[in-house]
């Protein structure tokens, strides 16, 4: 499913990561866990080909960073969804249109994106919040409207990065049960985190990393 060989990245100021060599089964749930500042965000950025290594591949599915055209990215990026700390939800709009986003940006159907919205916020316990501004939303329901958004186009690979990083352990605990929910249909889940203590009492594979290298694959 996903595959890194060797990859390297660096920025201006240095290393970014180097010699990160790991794959991901179909339908895996799997930690990248380390400190602030050790890679776990490059990683995932190379994931979704937004950053592509200065060494090394990365195969995700069907595409491969040695041969993908910048065009054939956004095809790449729809089979995917990704949830970040912060959210990023638009607040000039409500709920359901957050969720509608992708499906009307690739033109579906009205009666598609409603079915597919309505579902996906049951799924994350939102049905009754479609209407609301995300901003009169709790952190825990801005994320659980994110993840909405990012499996609403039912993507075979879910990118999180600290996607509890901004809620209280209770909050936190709700956002992992829906992970790991999607996760058991066969969404493979690929999340960042640098909270080790929080990580050892899930089950999935655990990949440590600490100044931007693979420290232990557990
Ligand atoms: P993490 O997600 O684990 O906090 P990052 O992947 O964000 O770590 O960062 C890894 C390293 O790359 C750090 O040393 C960081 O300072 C550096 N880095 C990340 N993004 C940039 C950038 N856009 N420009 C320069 N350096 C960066």
């Amino acid at each position: 499913m996903v595959e890194l060989q060797n990859v390297r990245i660096t920025y201006p100021t240095g290393d970014g990561v180097s010699r990160i060599t790991f794959q991901v089964p179909a339908a895996a749930f799997v930690f990248l866990v380390g400190p602030s500042g050790a890679g776990k965000s490059t990683i995932l950025r190379a994931i979704y080909m937004d950053r592509f290594p200065d060494e090394g591949h990365i195969k995700v599915g069907a595409f491969s960073s040695l041969f993908i055209k910048k065009r054939e990215i956004p095809f790449l990026r729809r089979r995917l969804g990704i949830v970040f700390q912060d959210f990023k939800l638009f607040t000039d709009r409500d709920v359901f249109e957050n969720v509608a986003f992708t499906l009307r940006v690739i033109g579906s159907k009205e009666k598609v994106i409603k079915k597919r919205v309505l579902r996906v916020l049951a799924d994350v316990g939102l049905s009754h919040k479609s209407r609301k501004n995300p901003a009169e939303l709790s952190g825990g329901e801005q994320q659980r409207v994110s993840i909405a958004r990012a499996i609403v186009n039912e993507p075979y690979l879910l990118l999180a990065d600290e996607p509890t990083g901004n809620l209280d352990p209770e909050t936190a605990k709700e956002i992992m049960r829906i992970l790991f929910r999607i996760n058991a249909r066969g969404t493979t889940v690929i999340m960042a985190t640098h909270n080790y203590e929080m990580v050892k009492n899930y089950p999935g594979r655990v990949i440590h990393i600490n100044n931007g290298r693979i420290v232990n694959i557990g």
